[in-house]
């Protein structure tokens, strides 16, 4: 059984080619820079297949021309996709809104619904449908499915996911929280029942995803009770370069001193904020590289970041009541040490600790950080959307 994993960008397509059952994957890899001007020899598809890389130079005019290219180098390296039989095509789709809230098999009305979500993340989903529709051209015969990033939060405790503003306004125009990175929470938490060995409807779980995107959740038996993405993936956590949290009167203050229009103040907080916007950088090893030369506004970025990860962490701890389990996971909570020994400092009373060796490993496996008999388990447990989209596609049309 093979699925074909697709996640559109607004100028990427990243995929990949696995079985879902053993989660081999046969071929990955991406497009970048597409509808940019680049250079003849600039590299703008690498794909990976048994150990080889084949890439294609040059500019990519849109989402369908970049897959045909895919599916010429998928040909190249054994595995055509067109006649390898493949049980589904997964597209991971950023915003569900409140229709989506389980993997969906594609027809033109789910392509047309997911299209009217636009206005709720502009970024992303105009840049999943034209890879869904690209992907059903292509692969006329293959069922097609949608697993939304905001799926597992749909069933949020109506607490949780109401803003308190006029609720007529919110009505009118779908403002609540919808969360993101479901795919992941969901995932590394059902990993992590199974490194425990409990089912996951007797586990309280906190999940920190901390990637250049950053979001925590808070997970109730299986089912997340609260997380820190809003309406848009730019509120709660800390992030490379988006803010997450500020006080809401930041913006009407900044039009009104600062002359910033709407494009502008969306710039700010989503493009030139967080880490990036305290440090200049937004990858955690170079924020600790210039946090080593003594550089304090490097120090600063981190320290802020560090305080609103304990700050969700406490808000979490209190929500649930009981923690049994805290995972890491995503490029900076897989492998920054630093990051979880600090986030999770002095909690011992609360049954919190991290072992300084085990946490230091680099091992790439999900395992354990906390030392053993802790009353909260701390795991760090790699996440794999692309594998978590295949199984969920698999499933649906079996
Ligand atoms: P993601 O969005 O999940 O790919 O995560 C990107 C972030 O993870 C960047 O800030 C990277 O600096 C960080 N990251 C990725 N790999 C490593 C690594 N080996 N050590 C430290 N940080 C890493």
């Amino acid at each position: 059984m093979q699925v074909l994993v697709i996640n559109s960008g607004s100028s990427s397509i990243k995929y990949q080619l696995l079985d879902p059952d053993s989660g081999e994957m046969a071929a990955s890899g991406l497009v970048s820079r597409i509808g940019e001007s680049v250079a003849e020899d600039a590299t703008t598809v690498e794909h990976r297949s048994d150990g080889r890389t084949l890439e294609h130079q040059g500019a990519i005019a849109d989402h369908a021309a970049g897959l045909r290219i895919v599916f010429d180098l998928f040909a190249r390296s054994g595995h055509d996709p067109r006649t390898a039989g493949l049980t589904a095509v997964g597209h991971r789709v950023v915003h569900g809104g409140e229709v989506f809230y389980r993997p969906t098999l594609i027809d033109d009305s789910v392509v047309e619904s997911i299209s009217e979500l636009s206005s709720l993340a502009p970024l992303h989903n105009p840049a999943n449908v034209t890879g869904i529709e690209s992907a059903r051209t292509l692969l006329p015969e293959v069922p097609q499915v949608a697993v939304f990033d905001t799926a597992f939060f749909h069933g949020l405790p109506e607490a949780a996911k109401t803003y308190a503003i006029d609720a007529k306004v919110a009505a009118a125009h779908g403002i609540r929280r919808y969360g993101f990175h479901g795919t992941s929470h969901e995932y590394v938490s059902g990993r992590a029942a199974e490194l425990l060995g409990r089912d996951p409807a007797e586990l309280n779980q906190i999940v920190f995803h901390l990637g250049n995107g950053a979001s925590a959740s808070a997970i109730r038996g299986g089912r997340a009770v609260d997380t820190t993405m809003g309406l848009t993936p730019l509120e709660g956590l800390v992030m490379g370069t988006r803010s997450g949290d500020i006080d809401p009167g930041i913006v009407p203050h900044l039009v009104r001193t600062a002359g910033l229009d709407i494009d502008g103040i969306d710039n700010l907080l989503n493009r030139d904020s967080g880490i990036k916007g305290l440090s200049g950088v937004n990858d955690f090893r170079e924020l600790f590289r210039l946090i080593d030369t003594g550089d304090e506004a490097a120090r600063l970025a981190y320290d802020v970041y560090v305080h609103r990860l304990r700050r969700y962490l406490g808000a979490y701890l209190v929500e649930l009541g009981r923690v049994d389990a805290i995972i890491f996971t995503a490029g900076v909570g897989e492998n920054n040490a630093r990051v979880r020994a600090d986030a999770l400092a002095g909690l011992e009373r609360f049954g919190i600790a991290v072992d300084p060796d085990r946490n230091e490993s680099k091992d790439r496996a999900a395992r354990y950080i906390s030392p053993d008999g802790s009353e909260v388990a701390v795991l760090v447990v790699p996440t794999d959307e692309e594998l978590a989209i295949a199984r969920a596609a698999a499933r649906l049309v079996a």
